[in-house]
């Protein structure tokens, strides 16, 4: 507050030493009372006795008598402090970025600035007489002083950030440089005609300047300004003569007020725009981060989804087995019947699951590759049908099937079959017992229609939209009833979509039964009536063979080796990577089940082994918890014949041998 306060005597002083030719009131020239608004705006009126005392020293030193003296230095600081206030209750920033600020503060200069010379023209007569001020020369000398100062104070020592503007210093040094150049123009006697000229020099360089470097620049730009434009009638080369002094002055304060408040608000708009960018782009760039890392997050949990249904299907291994040895050895037929027809459900239950749930994250890792070929749409039908035909039959249901004639699609024929076994499954599963399903495959002029109508349970409207959406279930207690992840229908979505067709469902409401349309693209043929392939059917291997069984799960292989001896081959068996490369030394075996997942060293590794030893005499097959393609190219790669995916069970076994030769 005190260098305030010395500011204000010092450019009080330099006033009345500058200006003291023009004979003139020097306040009214360059006033100091925008350095008191600027003090009182950034510090409060806590100190402000100490402007006061400055105020009061300026007017003895202006030769202001003691009790004009006094009462001039009071109306300085209750105009400073009406401006400051109404500063602070306008919440106005004092970086001036923004339009609004701009406005406010123009405003509030130039109503306050009237305060002053209000109050000295009305003493005036009482204390000093001879003096002759007109009052609006004194109130604009009062709104350049505040409009040129105060902006260049509170902003410059505001200790708020103000936006970095796009300009580089050599930019300012020139703009500025140029600027000083034709404000001198103002010190010559220039002739009438160059005024426009100059007004638009000026224009172009305001412009310049408020729009590249801010308002902090403007603030200087209009501050030097306006001393070289008020110097020009006391030291330029055009003096007015005597009479005309104060009037050239106030032409010349109107035209700079006139600049500098435009160009403040240009200054503003501008600042405010680009912090509005900054913040945008701060924003934008957060909303990035947070979707980068919530992708992250979601492929986290899709491998380990993944990871867990792997994991969950290792035990099944053994466990399918173990029952199809029971099976095969004729114990199920015995009393376990019952027993074992459930173990079986409830492992094809959980497979399902499993296999539902590792599609999810497949797809949602985009690692689902269509094996697509051409197929009719019946096949899958058909097959999906059997599927879930025990699962219809003991819910006493029935299931009506009308696809009189074929449908040809280029499909996955298993990912139709999934789509359709998923559509069949919910629709059984949310019908009551005893009720009625439909499944029709129609085509019209160029898709393939497939419509899975039931007359169950029904869904809500509110879940309707909703329902393909992961993890949606309308009714917990009804599905927890039959259990299931929720997953299934935006499996059938995923899977369709990927077909290039679309699913759509409709309910009337609840307890009015669902109906699910998938559409498929039909494929276009010369040949419609052609037919597939009949389905390859099983055949069992009479050949005994030599097998070596490696894998370091002991149950695996303990059931896998009862297993293929009781179909009369002769199994040998290793529990990791060395051990088998010696027991395939020794035995020779023709045939290989080989996991990947080895302690020690890997699959590939001990199959790059026996290849080396056994030549192209021995068949190797990978048995592995992961079927991706990239997988199987790896166990090629490697010197793999096969690639088996776990569960492997006997239909695998007996393919692979069939295969096997
Ligand atoms: P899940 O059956 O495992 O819960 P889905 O994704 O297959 O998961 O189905 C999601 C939800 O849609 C189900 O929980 C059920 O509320 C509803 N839904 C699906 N199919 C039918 C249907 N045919 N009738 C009534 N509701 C159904």
């Amino acid at each position: 507050m005190i260098l305030f306060a010395l500011a204000f005597l010092l450019v009080g002083q330099v006033a009345r030493v500058l200006f003291a030719a023009g004979q003139t009131y020097p306040a009214v020239i360059l006033a100091p009372n925008g350095i008191v608004l600027a003090a009182l705006i950034l510090h409060g009126g806590k100190h402000w006795k100490y402007l006061w005392l400055a105020a009061f020293l300026n007017a003895l030193l202006n030769n202001i008598p003691f009790f004009g003296a006094f009462i001039a230095a009071l109306l300085y600081i209750l105009q400073g402090a009406i401006g400051a206030a109404a500063f602070h209750l306008f919440k106005l920033d004092e970086r001036l970025w923004r339009l609004r600020d701009t406005i406010g503060f123009c405003a509030i200069a130039i109503t306050t600035s009237s305060i002053l010379p209000a109050g000295g023209i009305m003493l005036i007569p009482l204390v000093s007489p001879d003096n002759q001020v007109s009052f609006a020369y004194w109130w604009l000398g009062h709104v350049i002083s505040a409009l040129v100062l105060t902006p260049l104070l509170i902003r410059g020592l505001s200790k708020q950030r103000a936006m970095p503007m796009p300009a580089q210093r050599t930019e300012i040094v020139i703009a500025f440089s140029l600027l000083i150049l034709t404000d001198f123009f103002f010190w010559t006697k220039y002739p009438p005609e160059a005024t426009l000229p100059f007004v638009l020099l000026q224009l172009g360089l305001f412009l310049w300047i408020a729009l590249r470097m801010g308002m902090t620049y403007m603030s200087w730009a209009s501050f030097i300004s306006s001393v070289i434009f008020l110097t020009a009638p006391f030291y330029g080369f055009d003096r007015p003569e005597a009479g005309m002094m104060s009037e050239r002055i106030a032409s010349t304060e109107v035209y700079m007020a006139i600049f500098a408040i435009l160009f403040y608000l240009l200054a503003s708009v501008f600042e405010e725009r680009n912090m509005a960018f900054a913040s945008l782009r701060a924003n934008i760039e957060e909303l990035e981060r947070t979707n980068e890392k919530i992708r992250q997050d979601d492929l986290k949990k899709s491998e380990f989804i993944a990871v867990l249904a792997h994991e969950l299907r290792n035990p099944l291994v053994p466990i399918t087995n173990h029952l199809q040895l029971m099976e095969l050895n004729g114990i199920a037929e015995t009393n376990f019947r019952p027993q074992t027809d459930g173990i079986k459900k409830q492992i094809r239950n959980i497979t399902r699951l499993l296999e539902d749930l590792l599609d999810i994250s497949r797809i949602t890792q985009g690692k689902i590759d269509l094996k697509r070929e051409r197929t009719d749409l019946r096949e899958s039908i058909f097959h999906a049908a059997e599927a879930v035909q025990s699962f219809i039959n003991s819910r006493n249901q029935t299931l009506a099937i009308k696809a009189d004639t074929p449908v040809w699609t280029c499909g996955d024929p298993l990912r139709l079959e999934q789509i359709i076994v998923n559509l069949l499954n919910n629709a059984a599963k949310y019908t009551n017992p005893g009720g009625h399903i439909d499944l029709i495959c129609e085509t019209d002029a160029t898709h393939a229609i497939l419509i899975v109508r039931d007359n169950g349970i029904g869904i809500c409207p509110e879940i309707l939209p909703r329902i393909f959406d992961p993890f949606i279930q309308a009714d917990n207690s009804i599905t927890r009833t039959y259990g299931g992840l929720g997953i299934g229908l935006k499996l059938v979505k995923s899977l369709t979509e990927m077909h290039e067709g679309t699913v759509t469902a409709e309910s009337e409401g609840l307890g009015k039964g669902s109906c699910f349309t998938v559409r498929l693209p039909l494929l276009e043929t010369d040949n419609a009536t052609e037919r597939l392939l009949p389905l390859s059917v099983l055949t069992q291997v009479g050949l005994s063979r030599k097998i070596l069984v490696v894998d370091d799960n002991q149950d695996v292989v303990q059931s896998l080796t009862e297993l293929l001896k009781l179909l009369g081959h002769e199994v040998v068996s290793a529990f990791h990577g060395d051990q088998a490369v010696d027991v395939a030394r020794t035995h020779k075996p023709s045939l290989v089940l080989l996991d990947i997942g080895l302690p020690g060293k890997s699959g590939y590794e001990v199959a790059r082994l026996l290849r080396a030893d056994l030549g192209q005499t021995a068949t190797l097959i990978a048995v592995s918890g992961y079927g991706q393609e990239e997988d199987k190219l790896r166990s090629k790669e490697a010197g793999f014949d096969h690639h088996l995916t776990k569960p492997v069970n006997i239909t695998d076994i007996q393919n692979a041998l069939k295969l096997a030769g």
